[in-house]
């Protein structure tokens, strides 16, 4: 029987946790957080010291590797971070701050943060525009949960708005939006897709004008096109399918797994289902090296208690 990635010695001694992480966040050099010198530090190891714990050489200042990182001024084990990490980055639909803080053994409201630092973790911003020449992005909104204070009516106007843009074969970017209207939805797809990519979206009219900025613009009538159509001239899917396949978990996850989502909050979630999808074993990501890209990503996200709320 294969052994439980658990077994690790990352994520049952604290040392070899803090070695992980220190390997991978300062894998070109031991960078000292106060005064920015590479490797003009030492270890301090005497027996009042804490583990991980170095001397600044240039500047004489103590430092730890979660300085300006998610684990800075928290109290939890760093092996415990690299569980909480790894759980989230291999489960499909998310994992609860109930189910955290059970497995843990934290408080909820400790693991409930956990699970927000780590998905301000998993938030890359990406910068880079999506879709080259030949590649389709598809863009798609949905409506999920329930604005504050908003009452329920027909026609979803009380539900919190998300657009996405999904490259088929590749990444997904989420944005929560204020609605599925031209002002939101346009500044979004102008800034996040290359002007060279086909742009595939429903027939809905914020789409129509926005459409021409692109190589190309197919769409599909949901009503009337269920499965999508092939287009006799070129051969190209129209369909968007893939958007909705990332809706179709991203729902069974906010739904099943997470429940309630604050608006406020609703980003951080996103940036989560964009995370796993865009790491994803068909890409050639596994959950280790999924895990170990969320780590990567938890340095200059400091998350007080009192900024996330
Ligand atoms: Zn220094």
């Amino acid at each position: 029987m294969s052994k439980s990635i658990f077994t690790a010695p990352h994520f049952n001694d604290e040392a070899a946790a803090f070695a992980y992480v220190e390997a991978r966040l300062w894998a070109n050099g031991r960078v000292c957080p106060k005064c920015g010198v590479v490797d003009r530090s030492g270890p301090l190891s005497g027996k009042d010291d804490r583990i991980g714990l170095y001397k600044c050489y240039a500047c004489r200042k103590k430092f730890t590797v979660k300085v300006g990182t998610i684990f800075e001024d928290s109290h939890v084990a760093m092996r415990d971070w690299l569980v909480a990490i790894q759980l989230i980055c291999s489960s499909k639909k998310g994992i609860s701050a109930n189910q955290l803080h059970r497995t843990l053994s934290v408080t909820l409201k400790t693991a409930w943060f956990m699970g927000h630092r780590i998905r301000e973790a998993m938030r890359d911003g990406g910068l880079e525009p999506m879709g080259g020449e030949g590649q389709t992005v598809e863009a798609d909104e949905t409506f999920i949960g329930r604005k504050q204070g908003e009452p329920v009516r027909a026609g979803g106007h009380h539900k919190m708005a998300v657009l996405t843009l999904v490259e088929r074969g590749g990444s997904a970017r989420s944005f929560h939006i204020d609605g599925a209207t031209v002002a939101s939805i346009a500044p979004l797809v102008r800034d996040n897709l290359a002007r060279e990519a086909h742009l595939m979206t429903d027939e809905a009219a914020h789409y129509t004008r926005l459409g021409r900025e692109f190589a190309d613009h197919s769409t599909v009538d949901h009503g009337r096109d269920e499965y999508g159509y092939i287009d006799r001239k070129t051969g190209f899917n129209a369909n968007t399918n893939t958007a909705e396949g990332y809706y179709s978990i991203f729902k069974r996850g906010m739904k099943g797994v997470y429940q309630h989502c604050q608006e406020k909050h609703l980003h951080r979630y996103l940036a989560e289902f964009d995370f796993r999808y865009s790491n994803r074993v068909k890409l050639g990501v596994d959950d280790v090296a999924r895990a170990d890209r969320a780590l990567k990503g938890v340095v200059g996200k400091r998350l007080t208690y009192q900024t996330i709320n």
